[in-house]
């Protein structure tokens, strides 16, 4: 039996977080609120009503697309996707066919061997998501507050090769969705949505295979057992030599842990798509894209790569990553260093004492990234020891108190101290020791600094008390 390969290809819903709906000036916001109380004619489908289109959702969605690398659509249009269910008030959805709002696009995430990848999209386009259907033991409800919220939808070329490609796909869209802060991208509120198209195919070979389409995959887990659990199934299919002939579309079955055929795959022509009459095509001028362009920011792929580049560990810089606010005091701090020696002590304190002080808060940075700088330069500049310095950022960060003040306080301590006085004091202690030195075994004056040290309290740092100390050493 040939090697074979995993052809993996996705279609992301994302829920946009605009104030309004679409079409109509409804709430986008329906948490906590009874079923069926946040709609109105419109977006319940009432005939003779009008769509409107929501500004803002075009906004965030030519954001997503320009974050992405897509071509913007200077002229677009919306069409109707015609199809019966009961969660689809008006007998069609209004989507967008042939002209997306944003195309041929690319996502760059880590493979499998930790390299670097790119994903290309075909498009992202606009358009509204449907009603919800509540599945109770008798019966089934439907909620129409979900009506028309205004939904994204990002589809993938077939070029993830893996399980584990997929899910840093899916986690590198949802942090970008944050990033540009164009949705909450929750997956437990169905904020972000998952279809996975999955085939097989012998190694080398070039053609791609009539696939399996799994819809409606809500979790991270849902989507990485159900491939796993396809790959299983194809690869036996390709064993008995009986590989897919049709393209299907499949659910997965969370309770069963497999996934169960639904039907054939529909194609364009089951939806009958026709432009959607009440919407007047749409001309976007370069000014409106050229401001929207504004809004872009670093991508979480590229931020962690830089981690990387700083040796962080992948995982920790994924994790870094995740967390915006986070990062972005790590990136604060790292920017003040106008040396890399300086830059690499800011990397060092972040990840030895801010980053765990910060989790021992419950996620709270409680100073900010410029006093710990000066902290961190106060204590290169050899001003202040490292020791009473973390006693410093302790005090302002569990306590409230003033990095400045806290600084000038230790400043003035070590002031205090007679180091002269303790050295002598330590040099007569210890008349076998200096011979021992003396006499070429270099290594037992390190005895002695720590002796000094802990005289001073640690308040003196340690390569001053080292260095007031050879040279008192010589005049013995
Ligand atoms: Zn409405
Ligand atoms: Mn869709």
């Amino acid at each position: 039996m040939q090697e074979l390969e995993t052809i993996i290809g996705l279609e992301i819903h994302i829920q946009i977080n605009t104030q309004s709906k679409m079409f109509c000036s409804c709430s986008n916001d329906s948490e906590g609120v009874d079923p069926n109380t946040n709609i109105c004619p419109t977006c319940v489908g009432v005939v003779g009503t009008l769509p409107l289109i929501n500004k803002s959702a075009v906004e965030k969605t030519i954001l997503l697309g320009l974050a992405t690398d897509c071509e913007i659509a200077h002229h677009t249009k919306w069409d109707r996707k015609n199809y019966f269910y009961p969660d689809l008030p008006k007998g069609y959805q209004i989507s967008q066919y042939d002209m997306p709002l944003c195309a041929k696009g690319k996502i760059s995430i880590y493979d499998e061997n930790g390299e670097i990848k790119t994903i290309r999209l075909n498009r992202i386009h606009l358009e509204e998501d449907a009603a919800k259907n509540v599945h109770t033991a008798t019966e089934t409800l439907v909620d129409y507050n979900r009506s028309s919220t205004p939904l994204m939808e990002m589809v993938t070329e077939a070029d993830l090769r893996s399980t584990k490609e997929a899910g840093n796909f899916l986690r590198e869209v949802r942090r970008i969705a944050r990033y540009l802060k164009v949705s909450d991208a929750d997956l437990e509120k169905g904020h972000m949505r998952c279809d996975a198209s999955i085939s097989m195919r012998p190694v080398g070979d070039e053609k791609l295979y009539p696939r399996t389409e799994i819809k409606n995959l809500n979790s991270f887990k849902m989507v990485e057992k159900a491939l796993e659990y396809e790959i299983c199934r194809q690869t036996k299919q390709w064993e008995e030599g009986k590989p897919n002939d049709r393209e299907e579309t499949v659910l997965w079955d969370d309770d069963k842990q497999k996934t169960q055929f639904m039907r054939d795959k529909e194609g364009a022509a089951d939806y009958r798509y026709f432009p959607e009459p009440d919407i007047p095509e749409v001309e976007l001028e370069q000014s409106f894209i050229d401001d929207i362009k504004k809004g872009v920011v670093e991508l979480p792929h590229s931020k962690m790569k830089r981690y990387v580049d700083w040796n962080i560990d992948p995982v920790q810089a994924e994790s870094l990553v995740e967390d915006m606010e986070l990062a972005e005091y790590f990136d604060q701090l790292v920017e003040l260093a106008d040396s890399d020696d300086l830059k690499k002590a800011s990397i060092k304190w972040f990840l030895g004492e801010s980053l765990p002080a910060y989790k021992k808060a419950n996620d709270e940075m409680k100073v900010s990234a410029e006093d710990t700088f000066m902290l961190i330069k106060t204590i290169d500049s050899g001003k202040i020891s490292r020791l009473i310095g973390k006693q410093v950022f302790e005090k302002a960060f569990e306590g409230g108190a003033s990095i400045a003040d806290g600084i000038k306080q230790a400043e003035e301590a070590a002031a205090d101290i007679d180091l002269d006085a303790i050295i002598q004091e330590v040099i007569a202690a210890n008349p076998h020791v200096i011979e021992q030195y003396k006499s070429g075994k270099e290594q037992v004056i390190n005895a002695l600094i720590g002796q000094c040290i802990g005289k001073t309290k640690g308040a003196v740092p340690a390569n001053e008390v080292r260095e007031a100390l050879l040279e008192a050493v010589k005049k013995v």
